[in-house]
Formats: structure tokens, sequence, C-alpha cells
């Protein structure tokens, strides 16, 4: 399939930062669009984003006269078409959010042309391979309630506190979870008055807290309040890699407190984004030997997932299972700048027996791509932020259509 037009142009984040979208059109006279997200506590080892303006000059001048008119058979054509044109090691020439951009935008006319739907287009894309054991094919909801770290100016060390609905379809798991949040949102007020209600940077309540560990007492009392508790699971992204003034040893007995207290399902990033070593320790200490015998993520009761540990990156992810630091990953298509490495990330994890924890940004547009991505590779799980502000709601209201779409 030959694109005959392709531009790209600035558009507003949920925070307000200009990031990039791009439109395509194939010969076919299908036209589709994408943008880019952008993190906040991104990992150092992530691809290199371009500036929205760089980014626009770079599908102008690099990506646009090389591919317009060019062939391409499929995604995977096009996105290592992609990583060749841009020829450097971390994406700086043409940009990881650029690329992801464009290679999401053929994705999309390419599921057009064909008249499916974008998630079964991922489907066939992915090949869809779903350990047979795995109970269900649709991914969890990993709602943000509370906000911290860089996503919040409250002073709590850790980013995401999240409640992860057990139902079994998303409409009830919306449910569930939006009634705890607004039960939460009232708790808060109630006992902290003025503002404690207001949001962070993905819609989850940000006030003050008196310690690290008083939104998961909170979340559990508005939990039981809506008799909603065995509904649920907790979890965590610690973020640790931005958090200072908490030593190793105390991140772990933090932990240790919180893994007696409350047993949640979900620890993300609970070390340093170069600290293998405590992942795997953490991971042998709770769950045995680390080596992946007898914690297959899905199924294990603790899953410790790597974000900024392992950037969507293969070559990351191979470091991580060698050392068993391990048995979950997050997987952010902006991370790495192509649907297909991202589809290649999940197919290790797979292969790995790690869940699969697909992910939006801090920064989000109202693409709702990932919705689309996680639910076509049957992920364990989606992060999604809360279900509150217009960037989020836009992902939420996609499951549901998607799964109004599936039953047809
Ligand atoms: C995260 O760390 O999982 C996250 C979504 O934050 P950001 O997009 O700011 O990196
Ligand atoms: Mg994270």
């Amino acid at each position: 399939m030959k694109v005959s037009s392709i531009s790209a142009y600035p558009v507003l984040d949920s925070r307000g930062m200009w990031t990039v979208e791009v439109s395509l059109m194939l010969q076919n006279g299908v036209r589709a669009a994408a943008s880019a997200p952008q993190g906040k506590s991104t990992g150092a080892a992530e691809m290199r984003a371009l500036p929205a303006a760089a980014a626009v000059k770079s599908v102008a001048n690099i990506v646009a006269p090389r591919i317009v008119h060019k062939d391409f058979r499929n995604q995977a054509e096009l996105d290592e078409f992609l990583v060749r044109l841009d020829g450097t090691k971390n994406r700086a020439r043409i940009g990881a959010n650029t690329m992801l951009a464009v290679s999401i935008a053929f994705l999309r006319a390419m599921a057009r042309t064909k008249k499916a739907a974008l998630w079964k287009h991922v489907r066939d894309e992915y090949g869809l391979w779903v350990d047979p054991t795995a109970k269900a094919l649709r991914p969890r909801l990993f709602m943000n309630v509370v906000n911290g770290g860089l996503h919040a100016e409250n002073g709590l060390h850790f980013q995401e506190y999240m409640i992860i609905p057990k139902s079994r379809t998303f409409a009830e798991s919306v449910e569930v979870g939006a009634k705890i949040y607004h039960a939460l949102g009232s708790a808060l007020a109630k006992a902290k008055g003025r503002g404690a209600a207001n949001l962070g940077d993905e819609g989850g309540f940000a006030p003050a807290f008196r310690n690290d560990l008083e939104p998961f007492l909170m979340i559990r009392a508005a939990a039981r309040k809506m008799k909603l508790e065995k509904k649920i699971d907790l979890g965590l992204d610690a973020a640790a890699t931005d958090i200072k003034g908490m030593s190793r040893r105390q991140l772990k007995n933090f932990y240790k407190k919180l893994i007696k207290g409350f047993k949640p399902l979900y620890i993300e990033d609970p070390f340093g984004e170069n600290d293998f070593k405590s992942f795997a320790a953490m991971r042998a200490e709770y769950l045995g030997n680390g080596m992946g015998a007898g914690a297959p993520g899905v199924r294990s009761a603790l899953w410790i997932a790597g974000d900024d540990l392992t950037t969507t990156n293969t070559d990351r992810m191979a470091v991580a299972q060698a050392k068993g630091s391990v048995n979950a990953v997050i997987v952010k298509p902006n991370q790495i700048g192509t649907v297909t490495e991202a589809l290649n990330a999940v197919r290790m994890a797979r292969a790995y027996r790690w869940a699969v924890v697909v992910s939006h940004r801090s920064g989000e547009t109202n693409d709702d791509f990932i919705a689309d991505f996680a639910y076509g590779v049957a992920a364990d799980g989606l992060k999604l932020g809360a279900p509150a502000r217009g960037e989020r709601i836009a992902k939420y209201n996609r499951l549901l259509q998607i799964e109004r779409e599936a039953a047809e």
C-alpha cells in the first residue's frame, strides 16, 4: 500500500505542552491521524522524543520525501523503514514521538482500508497468541486514583496508587472503579477540607497525605464503604527513579509494610531504573526462586513490573529476564517508537511468561490508540489513569465501545 501524502502539526497534550500529530493519506484515499503522548517520569533508556516543532520538521524534511509514493506491504515494512531512515541508536534524528505518530496513523489507515476495527487489525498484526491457560483475553483496568511523585505537588514519594477491578467486563470494571473513585473524593474532601479532591496529572486525587501509606488506607476505606472491597486489587507505581530522600533500605521497608498490610497485586518500578539487582532480590524474596519457576506473572500473587527499568526495549527486557528482576512489564509504545517494536515487546514478555500491562503516559492527547492496542494483544492490564479528564475518558469510552464491537 502506498502513502500518497503525509503531514505533521503541533497539538496540545493534557498538560498544555506541545506534542506532534501526524495525518496521512493512502493511495486509496483513506486518511488517518495519530498523535504521540509524552511522559514526565521518563526512563533514561527511553528512545528520544523531539520537541514538537522539530518533530513537525522531521516529517516534512526527512519522513515525507522518503515514504510518499513508496509501497509498504504491511506495518512491519513501514516500521522497519522508519527505524532505518532514522539510523541512530536512540531515534534522535526523526524522534520516537514522530515515528510513533506515523506508525499509528499508518496502522489506522490500514485498518480503515480493511474496514476492520483497530483492535482487530492489531490482532492480525500481532498474530494473537495467548497463553491458553490465561483466563481472559481482556485487560484489567489499572485505575490511578491518587497521584503523587512527579505527577502532583503533594509530597507523596510514590507516583501512582491504583485500583484494579476484578470484574470480567470493562463496563462493570469502570462502574466499580468509578464508584470507589467518587467515594474516595468525598472522603478526602471531608477529611482534609478544601481543595483535597483536586486532581493530579492523571486525574487521581492529589492532596497532602500524612504518610505514603495513607492513600491506600483511604482507598480501602472507600471501597469498604461502597461494599466493593472484594471486587478490586490494589497496585502501586513507585516510579522509584524519581524518588528523592528515600534510601534503598527505606524503600524495602516500605514495600514490606505495604505487602503485609494491603496485599497489593502489583508494584511497578520499586527501585531505580538500572537497579536490576534490587528488583531481582525483591522478586526472590516474595515469589521464591526468581528465575521464572513457580512465578509466571499473570497467576502470581504479586506482579513486580518494570517500566523505566525495561522501557519497552527488548534488549533491556532480556537483561531483566536473565537477572530474574520482574514477572510483569509495562508496554508503552512511545518509549520505543513503532507499533511493530511494541508488538515485539509483548511477544517477548509472553515468551518469558510475564504479565503485560499496556500504559498511557501522564501527558496524553485524546488519541485512544492504546485501548485498541491493549485489547488487540490481549494484555493482562491497561494503565489508563483515573476516570476523569477528557484525555483519560477518551480511553475509557473507547474500551466500552470495543466491548460492544466485540460482542457483535
Ligand atoms: C509511568 O511512570 O508509568 C507513567 C505513566 O508516567 P510518565 O508518563 O510520566 O512517565
Ligand atoms: Mg511507571
